[in-house]
């Protein structure tokens, strides 16, 4: 079976961005569909390259300069290639730049749409297939305040690194985020909060990340479960990653 393929877009210019892209997509896919498998053979992450991945970074997706147009067309170029290969998707990250309590302020959707949706569905109306049906597989990551809002939650990883890092002056706080998983998305700035900085976000992402809890605070990372989920290709073709019973056993068709 072919795998499914995951066009990885971010507005985070740091090193390690797309990995942890690739790490909360497995972990969401987890989430939407038991048992679908994330191995190599069953999906494929492509992490945006050149000219579109700097195109992403934020704010030379405002850019007006000649050079960021450029930019920004080989990056809606790559998204709608994305979109229109079969079984392919696009997770695009971006974050909402405020806490989740004021989410309705956040300008990042109206930044998806314009910056993003908009091109996109101009080229894909010239290519055949239905552009909405195709922008529905755009899976749009946003976390409140931004993405180590949701790191931190990683409270077993992040206390050790905390300890070594500066002493552990910081382990109570974590500790307050893991018991109360509600909490963090409500810290503005985060990354200003502790010691972390954004230096271990890969770790944080890929060690035992608690995703299940984070989730039950119904919050960004919920919310952004829950568009995965509505995502109907995507749940289908996850279903198609899970082992298989091999076709063929003749255990259920023989004559009765
Ligand atoms: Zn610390």
């Amino acid at each position: 079976m072919q795998a499914l393929v995951f066009l990885l877009v971010s507005e985070d210019r740091s090193d390690g961005a797309l990995d942890v892209l690739e790490s909360i997509s497995k972990g969401l896919m987890r989430e939407v569909c038991a048992g679908c498998s994330t191995a190599p053979s069953r999906m494929r992450f492509d992490p945006v390259e050149g000219q579109a991945r700097k195109a992403a970074i934020a704010n030379r997706m405002a850019s007006r300069k000649e050079g960021s147009r450029q930019e920004r067309v080989t990056l809606t170029r790559a998204i709608a290639t994305g979109l229109a290969t079969p079984r392919g998707f696009v997770v695009y990250h971006m974050d909402g730049d405020v806490v989740w309590a004021k989410r309705k302020k956040s300008a990042a959707p109206d930044r998806l749409e314009e910056w993003v949706k908009q091109p996109v569905r101009q080229l894909l109306a010239a290519k055949k297939g239905n552009p909405a049906a195709l922008l529905a597989k755009l899976l749009f990551v946003c976390p409140f305040y931004s993405i180590e809002s949701w790191l931190y939650q990683n409270g077993r990883v992040a206390k050790q690194l905390c300890s070594a890092k500066c002493g552990g002056m910081h382990v109570r706080r974590i500790d307050s985020w893991e018991t109360d998983r509600g909490l963090l998305d409500e810290v503005d700035r985060p990354k200003e909060a502790i010691c972390l900085g954004d230096e271990y976000n890969a770790r944080l992402a890929r060690e035992a990340f608690p995703f299940g809890e984070v989730i039950g605070a119904g919050k960004s990372l919920a919310a952004t479960r829950d568009r995965f989920a509505g995502c109907n290709e995507l749940v289908e073709g996850l279903k198609d990653t899970r082992d298989q019973v091999p076709s063929g056993s003749g255990a259920r068709r023989g004559p009765r």
